[in-house]
């Protein structure tokens, strides 16, 4: 199979895009996914963000409704036809932005509807009319309710991250939403793994997919060196500081299990000389536009973020990402992982692994099949304290005695949030800097008096052609990729259940 755009017989005013956006061959999801649905076929597709997978449902779909492109002024000559579901608020503007950018030498017009925001500006798109409509569930549902949008005349759905729909609990909408809709139309659903429950779903909304694989779900790049660290939980930052100083890096992610510890680690790494940004489900939806804003423009080195709020974030080239926690779900170890060494370029990933993450290293070893090296941190870091598991195939920690045993207290958000103070902390550091905002309870969004840096610097978010389409136009080059990551070789995913994910933000968006 050809892999070149050209082959597709694209119409021009889409071609001309493309070639505008220095695509130089299709991606394998693109290869495999196109050609399908411009036939009208169903497709069920196995790929990640990141794969091109955009664009592998975007430009079939503008090809087919070439046939209605009109220039008419009148809302009823654009009534909504694609319809493209996703579960968060930035994958939504991101996918938003990207249609945007494949169908503007067209008369196709688009939008996107997800929750946080003002629903007027969103309502007067609406009714403008648009064919492609970009949404997250609850938002949609909202203007469903508030007859902003009819759906009678939808021809093609597309059902994006639809495990992370699942996960976050958005079922019983989209069954609503997807009863409001014609039966006689093209369902795509994408899905990084093919759950039990994603099978179910593809199998009431489907007819006949065609299934398509590109990656297998558990895959990490190979272009992703991973590292371990064991390091005491009191300890954890000063091994960032240290990895930052030793590779020269400028900048990276930090993932962290729950909203309360991304708010705290990023304001001890403020304090500690930083430039820090938190991205979690206590920041409103302006707040983490502008997070991002600022990691994309410089502003902020450090971008200390929990799963729901990173999830599917198309930043590239994020030199390294640091796992402060293991993650609960050694799934989201892949997702985490998969901001670095993107496109090819070459990426780090420390985990930082405190001696009652045992159950987790494992479950990640697992997964993705390997044996995790554990290595201690420097001890001109770490001081005369010897850290880190010895790989002599034995789980003991060489640090404390009373460490070696492998059980570990739940992961209540309370016993994650007292790292530093809990098991590892009772044993009193005299490293360990102390932070009084640890003994302060915590106070989602309460920032307003004390405004980060970075947050005073950020720009504001552009208004490029709606109030919630952002222009791409700030991101520096360090974020371009100008070639995808080399075809992987199609493999079955493997079909296991995936456990309802311990949402770090616990609440569905849109
Ligand atoms: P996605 O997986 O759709 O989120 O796409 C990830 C990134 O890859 C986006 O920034 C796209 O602009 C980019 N991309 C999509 N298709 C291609 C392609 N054929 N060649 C190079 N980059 C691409």
């Amino acid at each position: 199979m050809s892999d070149s755009f050209s082959q597709l017989s694209l119409a021009p005013a889409l071609a001309r895009a493309v070639a505008e956006m220095g695509y130089e061959s299709m991606t394998p999801i693109q290869a495999q996914a196109i050609p399908v649905v411009l036939q009208g076929r169903d497709v069920m597709g196995a790929a990640q963000t990141g794969t091109g997978k955009t664009a592998a449902f975007s430009l079939p779909l503008l090809q087919r409704m070439m046939k209605h492109e009109n220039a008419s002024t009148s809302p009823a000559r654009h009534p909504v036809r694609a319809l493209v579901l996703l579960p968060t608020r930035e994958l939504a503007d991101q996918v938003a932005q990207q249609v945007k950018l494949y169908a503007k030498y067209t008369h196709l017009r688009s939008a996107v509807v997800f929750g946080g925001m003002d629903m007027k500006p969103q309502t007067l798109e609406l009714k403008a009319g648009v064919e492609v409509l970009v949404a997250t569930p609850g938002r949609l549902l909202d203007h469903i309710e508030a007859k902003n949008c009819v759906l009678n005349q939808v021809e093609y759905v597309v059902l994006d991250e639809a495990d992370r729909m699942l996960d976050i609990g958005f079922l019983p909408d989209l069954q609503r939403i997807l009863s409001y809709l014609p039966k006689q139309r093209t369902t795509l659903l994408f899905s990084a793994t093919f759950s039990p429950e994603i099978k179910r779903l593809a199998n009431s909304y489907l007819q006949d997919p065609v299934t398509i694989e590109v990656a297998r779900a558990n895959a990490t790049a190979s272009t992703v060196e991973q590292r371990f660290i064991g390091v005491p939980d009191e300890d954890k930052r000063r091994a960032i500081h240290h990895v930052l100083r030793e590779r020269g890096l400028k900048q990276a992610f930090i993932f962290v299990n729950s909203k309360l510890g991304c708010a705290r680690l990023a304001r001890s790494l403020e304090r500690e000389g930083l430039k820090t940004a938190a991205l979690h489900g206590d920041k409103s939806q302006d707040e983490r536009l502008k997070a991002l804003d600022a990691f994309k423009n410089g502003a902020v080195d450090l971008l200390v973020c929990t799963d729901v709020a990173a999830r599917g974030l198309d930043i590239k080239d994020v030199p390294a990402v640091f796992n402060f926690d293991l993650p609960f779900n050694a799934e989201d170890y892949v997702h985490r992982i998969g901001r670095t060494g993107r496109a090819g370029a070459s990426g780090l990933a420390v985990s930082l692994v405190s001696p009652s993450d045992t159950r987790l290293l494992t479950d990640i070893e697992k997964l993705i099949k390997i044996t995790a090296d554990v290595e201690p941190l420097p001890l001109e870091d770490a001081g005369a304290r010897p850290v880190g598991r010895y790989n002599d195939g034995r789980r003991h920690w060489g640090r404390d005695t009373d460490d070696d045993e492998p059980s570990r207290p739940s992961r209540s958000e309370g016993v994650r949030e007292s790292a530093g103070r809990g098991r590892g902390g009772s044993r009193s550091s005299p490293r360990a800097p102390v932070d009084p905002f640890f003994d302060k309870p915590y106070e989602p969004g309460a920032s307003s008096g004390d405004v980060p840096a970075w947050e005073k610097a950020a720009k504001p978010v552009g208004r490029a052609v709606s109030a919630n389409i952002r222009s791409k136009k700030r991101v520096p080059a360090l974020f371009k990729a100008p070639q995808m990551p080399a075809p992987a070789e199609p493999v079955v995913a493997p079909v296991e259940p995936v456990p309802a994910l311990a949402l770090a933000d616990g609440q569905p968006v849109g």
